[in-house]
């Protein structure tokens, strides 16, 4: 059955591109019923940090996708690459290379001078009938992977369709340093092959990797697994993506105010398409994503649609599935979300005026902490004589309520405005500033509501005094 892996080199956070990798290749395993793998290629000791690969987990963990099987570090496996590359000098599909630096610079200038393309030129490749130079003393040498010679290598490739490469135009690629150590594409190919990788979904900066890892593992005896390359994403503006274009830690996004479905959501649409449908459940995206359906041109970043599409879940899903991400929010401003209304009764006043919990929070900072002081413009344009005065009036109407909720509120603060011949606004725009802070907030019945009887009359009370 079906496997597919997400291997990030642990160099930097979980970018957004990287997480539509993972999220495609989590999704083609969850469709076939199949399984998904984490494996951290941290071959690279001197740009890998812990760091990264903290951020990494952070962040899978954060967007839900989880992997099937315990996390997998190359720099665990060195003594199985090491066993490989053994096997294959003995089957003679890997040789000793004792080429110097300097004799390789030397080759690559000749070769420039003839205006060649550079490659190895096979100096230590055994050939039948061919009699190798003695190992030089005191040259560790390096491992290389005979590559055939002749015919070609065909990449079907599932998003870029078929791609071919004349095996003469790929050179006998180092599998193992002078130093013992393993290199990144053959530590890539013995995962792939011992983990039953059935689909290699990844960047198509890969794209040129491929046709060597084939030839690897076809002289490993196994059948390479079907390759889907993913086009880059771009800026809005066709430029490469950068962090003014949205090209941010996924964890940057939840501090920006992302819902993790919302943001897998949206990144799903980042280059598939499924008719013009544009929400989807996860179950929705696992039942209906299919590579085929895949762009292989490069698909755009779009801030707005992003948020457009975080707007549209916190509008509509369970509120109580918002409560958990807005907590978070919240307690981040330094708010304890005890200390207020509850939070399902927050979400549903709010979301509609809130395209992100960030922005959520922001907007209900005053029903968990008192007012720091008021909106300097609104308070001069609400707190003048007639304002305070509706203010000292409505202070006495609320106080004598037996009742706090929002329609007994609505009818008190109607009839108040009406008992006193004044248009709503110029009650409920002094209460805003006075219970708020400034002249925003959602229906003033629903905000009386939340503050609670308590804190509105002691707003109301420093307001007039
Ligand atoms: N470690 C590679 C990267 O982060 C991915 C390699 C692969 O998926 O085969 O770009």
């Amino acid at each position: 059955s079906a496997v597919t892996r997400f291997a990030p080199s642990p160099t930097g956070f979980l970018h957004i591109g990287g997480a539509r990798t993972a999220l495609f290749s989590y999704l083609v395993a969850k469709n076939l019923g199949g399984k998904f793998l984490l494996r951290i290629e941290d071959t690279d000791r001197e740009r890998s940090t812990q760091e990264a690969v903290d951020a990494i987990f952070e962040g899978m963990e954060w967007l839900g996708l989880k992997s099937d099987f315990d996390s997998v570090y190359q720099t665990q496996r060195f003594d199985r690459y090491k066993e490989v590359i053994a096997q294959m000098l003995a089957a003679g599909t890997a040789y000793y290379c004792y080429a110097t630096r300097e004799e390789l610079d030397a080759m690559r200038a000749e070769q420039m001078a003839r205006k060649e393309k550079p490659r190895y030129d096979g100096r230590w490749r055994p050939e039948a009938g061919k009699t190798l130079p003695e190992p030089p003393a005191g040259v560790p040498p390096v491992v290389r992977f005979r590559n055939p010679v002749e015919g070609e290598v065909v990449l079907d490739d599932l998003i870029k369709g078929p791609i071919v490469f004349a095996n003469t135009e790929l050179d006998d690629l180092i599998i193992a340093r002078a130093d013992g150590v393993p290199t990144y594409n053959f530590c890539v190919v013995v995962d792939d092959w011992d983990m039953g990788i059935t689909h290699v979904i990844r960047g198509d900066d890969h794209v040129n990797n491929t046709p060597r890892q084939i030839n690897i593992l076809k002289a490993l005896g196994a059948e390479p697994p079907a390759y889907a390359h993913v086009s880059m994403i771009l800026g809005a503006d066709g430029a490469k993506l950068s962090k003014r274009h949205g090209a941010l830690g996924v964890m940057e996004y939840r501090a920006m105010g992302f819902l993790p479905e919302a943001l897998l959501n949206y990144l799903v649409r980042l280059g598939w398409s499924h008719g013009d449908q544009e929400l989807f459940t996860r179950q929705e995206m696992i039942e209906k994503f299919d590579l085929s359906k895949v762009s292989s041109s490069a698909a755009r970043f779009d801030m707005e649609k992003a948020y457009w599409v975080n707007h549209q879940y916190l509008k509509s899903v369970d509120p109580e599935v918002v409560v958990p991400e807005f907590e978070w929010h919240l307690r981040r401003m330094g708010l304890d979300p005890a200390n207020g209304p509850s939070l399902v009764d927050v979400i549903l006043s709010q979301r509609e005026r809130c395209r992100t919990l960030l922005e959520m929070a922001e907007k209900s900072h005053f029903l968990y902490a008192d007012l720091s002081g008021y909106n300097e413009k609104d308070a001069a344009k609400h707190f003048n004589a007639d304002g305070l005065h509706a203010l000292a009036g409505l202070y006495k109407t609320l106080k004598a309520l037996g009742t706090w909720d929002a329609p007994t509120l609505h009818a008190a603060v109607n009839g108040f405005a009406e008992a006193e011949k004044l248009g709503l606004g110029k009650v409920a725009q002094p209460l805003r500033v006075a219970i708020v802070g400034m002249a925003v907030s959602p229906p003033i019945d629903q905000t009386l509501a939340l503050l609670g009887r308590e804190r509105t009359l002691a707003r109301l009370d420093a307001a007039v005094a």
